[in-house]
């Protein structure tokens, strides 16, 4: 599950295949192929379904910004299911020594916090906004990178908290809570605009904060200053398969533990619920 199913099921993001089936982190046996895959073979189906192949976006390496891409568990039928339906050419061959509950987060969690690591270059100091999913998977990689990683939580989140320090953070906290030291980059994942200027203000010159949610709150005004210096605020949108292949990759080298609490399907509702509610440590995952 991830966060932004909420987000397709509360109607929040334009234009959803009706009725849909959610969820774009699938792991899953090949039942019936085409040439790709064998019958047996273990894939993991992502957020980006299919693309156009043709347009400006997918003939430069940027296929994530295709307009005509189609996203699973949105505008495809996706996850939360027994059985789906996938192009192949969008699915990807999973480490094997991760079993499926414990990899399925690495499928968007992990991606999108890939990506979003890759847009904060090569700061030393990294601030994660919001400490879920995707940041529990960015804290590993970043600590195995040799950053310093810093996480903000809601206050009185003292799970994530103690989670974020036993991967390795070297500061956790609550998002209005002074910092230790200036941060070179900030990755946003919690939903909440006003944390925008207020990564601004945490940033050295030069920082960049990077929003890797697909929704957020409005974002306050707030004084130039705080741009000023050659700070800069970026968006991150989906995922290429390039990304895909580069963290699973770099997961043969990388050790990471993916924290997680497990559902049946026939409760994906109240899964979504505790979700909703910021109550689940690490992912939820459904086991159909
Ligand atoms: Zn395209
Ligand atoms: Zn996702």
């Amino acid at each position: 599950m991830c966060r932004t199913d909420l987000h397709v099921h509360d109607g929040e993001l334009p234009e959803p295949k009706l009725p849909l089936v959610l969820g774009h982190q699938i792991v899953g046996r090949v039942v019936e192929g085409g040439s790709r895959f064998a019958p047996g073979e273990r894939v993991g189906v992502p957020w980006l379904g299919w693309t156009c192949g043709e347009c400006e976006y997918c003939v430069s390496g940027r296929e994530n910004l295709c307009p005509r891409a189609r996203f699973t568990g949105y505008t495809l039928d996706g996850g939360y299911a027994e059985e789906a339906v996938a192009d192949e050419r969008y699915c990807f061959v999973l480490p094997e020594r991760i079993d499926d509950a414990h990899v399925a987060p690495l499928l968007c969690a992990g991606l999108i916090g890939y990506r979003a690591l890759r847009f904060a270059g090569d700061a030393r100091r990294l601030g994660l906004y919001g400490f879920g999913a995707s940041a529990h998977i960015v804290a590993q990689i970043a600590v195995a990178e040799g950053r310093s990683v810093f996480a903000l939580t809601r206050r009185g989140d003292d799970e994530a908290q103690n989670l974020a320090r036993e991967l390795g953070a070297e500061w956790a906290g609550a998002t209005d809570d002074p910092l230790p030291d200036e941060l070179d980059a900030a990755i946003i994942f919690a939903p909440a605009g006003e944390l925008v200027p207020a990564a601004l203000a945490a940033l050295a010159p030069g920082g960049c904060v990077v929003c890797a949610g697909i929704h957020m709150s409005d974002i306050p005004s707030f004084p130039y200053e705080l741009l000023w210096r050659e700070r800069s605020v970026v968006s991150v949108a989906n995922l290429t398969r390039r990304d895909g292949e580069e963290l699973f990759r770099l997961l043969e080298r990388v050790q990471v533990e993916t924290t997680i609490e497990t559902y049946p399907l026939a409760a994906a509702e109240d899964a979504l619920t505790r979700l909703r509610s910021g109550r689940v440590r690490g992912a939820a995952v459904l086991i159909p």
